[in-house]
């Protein structure tokens, strides 16, 4: 679908004008993130990268992807409680791929000693990309969904305006008034706020679990506003401080230098980079405490790669989802193709296809923060590699989706202006609270645009490659 300001795209000195405004507005209203070489330092900070215009979407995707929301975080809870179904559907990842094996143990080890937690919180956040058919029409196709750390609700929300002012300083005043608001941290600290209060405790504290590198902390800012707004108190630690100073009391009761704990919200703790040993075991200690673990360790889980592929096997959804057949309808129509690569006649026949024709697919091993997945040539050559070998299983099979490309500048520091072909993703954040068996809180949050070049076949906006955008949904 054509942008209603082709006109203006190739009109150098319109673009150059509106570029200079985007960023200083993208400053004022705070689409920051710390610089590269200082990330842990707020005294020197950049934009963070944007496009100078929004991109269109198609409002029956846009919809479809919001009416779909709730049944993912149902699907996401379901699975989290259902230990038969994780144990089966990772038996095979573990066996190769040490991170999942490492979480699942903890899993297995937090079940058996029993859970001291009650209350459940799930922050969520599912990616999809528009693909584009043969005949032109385009469909909602799911990419992934990330049950742990999913980023960019607070620097989202700030966009809009900067767009806005863009679209305003090119003449184009009808189609500023028509950008959707859009603040899913607002939501996130709802979920969060929630679970708070449901635990019980007026004095304890929420707890962000940090990254070392903490160059997206202004995002993670967003959120903690919110809660102090609400008058909620933040802290934020890192697995380090846990090991040194993190101890269960009565009732295996979390405290931190003495402060007890309500909620941790990880925004940490996804990659193996995250771990050593003493982490692993601050990990540990905060999966057996009675604290809202927003993920706890069976929804990160649920959050696998592997776990994605499983769900589109005819019948899955419908076990996890009984008597619910109209959310199993909606969120199969999401998926694409989703293959097998586990040892046996099936995970053979797949690989041959694979190998036969690479341009089709994408080889994803189990992991998190983009720039890990294969393609083309580079899929060809790795599944050649190991396709008799049980390290195949490590990986997924998934269909290549192929969105209509479009024209955008994307906008970051130090970079010359220039035109792209681009492709976006959107995403939705869904959050949830459960206490005990009981739905108390289900509802979708906001979304979230990301934009690349097309030449890029892979990467998120911390991995460099996406830019924040903003949805222009006709
Ligand atoms: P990660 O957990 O690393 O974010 P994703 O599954 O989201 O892994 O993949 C990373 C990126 O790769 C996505 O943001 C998207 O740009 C691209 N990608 C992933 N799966 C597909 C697919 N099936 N078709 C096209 N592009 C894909
Ligand atoms: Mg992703």
């Amino acid at each position: 679908m054509a942008a209603p300001w082709e006109d203006v795209l190739r009109d150098t000195p319109a673009i150059r004008e509106a570029a200079a405004v985007a960023v200083d507005a993208a400053l004022l209203e705070g689409v920051l993130m710390r610089t590269e070489g200082e990330p842990n330092a707020s005294d020197v900070v950049n934009f963070a990268p944007f496009t100078l215009l929004p991109s269109v979407v198609p409002q029956a995707l846009f919809e479809q992807a919001y009416a779909v929301q709730q049944d993912f975080n149902l699907l996401v809870d379901a699975i989290s409680q259902n230990k038969e179904f994780l144990e089966r559907t990772l038996a095979s990842t573990i066996k190769v791929d040490d991170f999942t094996a490492r979480l699942f143990r903890i899993h297995m080890q937090v079940l058996e000693e029993g859970l001291a937690q009650s209350v459940f919180l799930g922050i969520n956040r599912s990616d999809y990309m528009f693909d584009c058919g043969v005949d032109g029409t385009t469909a909602l196709k799911q990419i992934e969904i990330n049950t742990i750390a999913a980023s960019f609700g607070g620097l989202t929300s700030r966009t809009v305006p900067v767009h806005q002012r863009v679209l305003k300083v090119l003449g184009k005043f009808k189609e500023a008034s028509k950008l959707l608001p859009n603040n899913p941290s607002k939501g996130l600290a709802l979920g969060i706020a929630k679970a708070w209060e449901l635990y019980g405790s007026p004095s304890a504290v929420v707890m962000f679990l940090v990254e070392k590198v903490q160059r997206n902390i202004f995002d993670q800012r967003c959120v903690e506003n919110e809660l102090w707004n609400r008058n909620i108190r933040v802290i934020r630690r890192r697995f380090r401080d846990v090991f040194e100073k993190g101890s269960l009391g009565e009732g295996r009761r979390l405290y931190m230098d003495g402060q007890e704990v309500a909620v941790v919200y990880y925004r940490e703790g996804y990659v193996p980079k995250n771990y050593d040993q003493q982490n692993w075991e601050a990990r540990l200690l905060l999966e057996r405490s009675r604290a809202v673990k927003c993920p706890d360790i069976a929804t990160q889980l649920a959050g696998t790669k592997k776990v994605q592929q499983e769900l589109s096997r005819p019948g899955t959804l419908e076990s996890l989802l009984p008597g619910r057949a109209e959310a199993v309808a909606r969120i199969r129509a999401t998926f694409t193709g989703l293959y097998s690569l586990d040892m046996g006649a099936e995970g053979d026949k797949i690989a041959a296809m694979a190998i036969a024709d690479p341009d089709r697919f994408v080889l994803k091993p189990q992991r998190e923060g983009g720039g890990n997945n294969l393609y083309g040539e580079e899929l060809r050559q790795v599944l050649e590699k190991i396709r008799d070998s049980p390290e195949r299983t490590s990986y997924i099979l998934m269909d290549k989706i192929k969105p209509q490309p479009a024209l955008n500048y994307l906008l970051r520091a130090h970079s010359p202006l220039q035109v792209s072909e681009c492709i976006s993703e959107l995403g939705i954040f869904g959050v949830y609270v459960r206490q005990d068996k009981g739905m108390v809180m289900n509802r979708a949050a906001g979304h979230l645009l990301r934009t690349k070049a097309v030449e890029h076949a892979d990467g998120g906006v911390a991995a460099g490659v996406a830019v924040l955008d903003t949805p222009y949904v006709v």
